[in-house]
């Protein structure tokens, strides 16, 4: 039931991206169903089963993520692997115009000299892959850990982005770690950034793109950190909507748009705001780009709505106002409109 200010059947037919799905289920360590993924046609088979589910959403466009090393370490080829994973997405253009592209992932809690052996195993395939990620366990294993890795993965060409998972205890060290010392463009999570103004402003003025998902922060955080994303979006960052896992949170892209929007009581403009941010950070041609963006702005104006969300005094959600101490508000005058960017998230306590 859709209690904000968005018209039914609005986000289940937008025209969408996803830019933070796991393939292959792996970060969350389900170890019998990747057992199970051996030959080419089990990958093929599994991203097919992704494509097509993602077609029926109207998502049009994708970036998956796989992992190699939960493969290659069982004895299963990286042939096998990339084979059947970059033919799926050839089928998934064709059959389904969904288009696709994939990132290879790093196990953080492996040795970075594994990944970087997993690096230049993928050099033979370096056209069928348009970036690498960092992911799993990231206590222990900070981002500087790969420096050496995602530098080689630069001089080949591959786009960089790297998880930064909700409320890790280094997550602000490890954005920062993921800007200074990696230069990453996106990333993954990311969320506490808004605790450290400088950070924040930092993400706002270099256009770093974050890609957050909901659904999947229920279960690994405590709730949908919907507050969180609205005070992100209007800061604004360049954040988005994703469903991380679908299979293991039980939520695909429409749901997880749905549940934000309902629990932050995003009007319409504001959800495809989400959607042009997504776009706007895709690894893909201007060209193409351009294309999709003309697609999603063509049916934001035929469907449009305006916002009939009523003011309700601050925009903020108690935790994230921008007081000093106790009692003391802020004056409010833009209702949410980020009038004067760094100071709306100066002073957050960390009590
Ligand atoms: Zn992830």
């Amino acid at each position: 039931m859709r209690s904000g200010p968005v018209r039914p059947g609005f986000i289940e037919h937008m025209p969408k991206a996803e830019l933070h799905l796991h393939l292959d289920g792996v970060p969350l360590g389900r170890a019998a169903y990747v057992s199970a993924l051996r030959t080419e046609r089990d990958f093929y088979d599994l991203a097919m089963a992704y494509f097509r589910k993602a077609a029926s959403q109207c998502i049009r466009y994708a970036e998956v993520f796989f992992d190699p090393q939960a493969h290659t370490s069982r004895g299963v080829p990286f042939e096998a692997v990339i084979g059947g994973f970059h033919r799926a997405r050839d089928d998934a253009f064709a059959e389904l115009d969904v288009r696709a592209q994939l990132i290879m992932c790093f196990l953080r809690d492996m040795p970075a000299e594994d990944a970087m052996r997993t690096l230049e195993e993928s050099l033979p395939y370096r056209d069928k892959i348009i970036g690498v990620g960092l992911d799993s366990d990231e206590r222990d294993n900070p981002p500087i850990k790969f420096k050496d890795v995602f530098e080689r993965a630069r001089g080949e060409g591959y786009r960089l982005t790297m998880h930064c998972d909700v409320g890790q205890a280094d997550s602000v060290d490890h954005i920062w770690q993921c800007l200074d010392d990696i230069g990453v463009e996106r990333v993954d999570h990311g969320m506490n950034c808004i605790e450290d103004a400088a950070l924040a402003v930092r993400m706002h003025d270099d256009l770093i793109g974050l890609t957050t998902c909901p659904i999947s922060n229920r279960r690994t955080a405590d709730g949908l950190k919907a507050d969180e994303l609205k005070l992100m979006l209007d800061y604004p960052l360049k954040v988005t909507v994703n469903s991380d896992d679908p299979a293991h949170f039980g939520g695909n892209l429409t749901e997880n748009l749905t549940a934000v929007a309902d629990a932050a009581h995003l009007c319409q403009s504001e959800v495809v705001r989400l959607m042009r941010n997504a776009f706007e950070i895709a690894w893909l041609p201007a060209a193409d780009r351009d294309h999709y963006l003309a697609e999603l702005a063509g049916y934001a104006t035929q469907n449009a709505l305006p916002c009939s969300r009523r003011s309700a005094g601050s925009p903020y959600p108690p935790a994230m106002a921008p007081t000093t101490r106790k009692g003391s508000v802020p004056p409010a005058t833009s209702a949410g409109s980020g009038a004067s960017g760094g100071s709306l998230l100066r002073s957050r306590s960390h009590a």
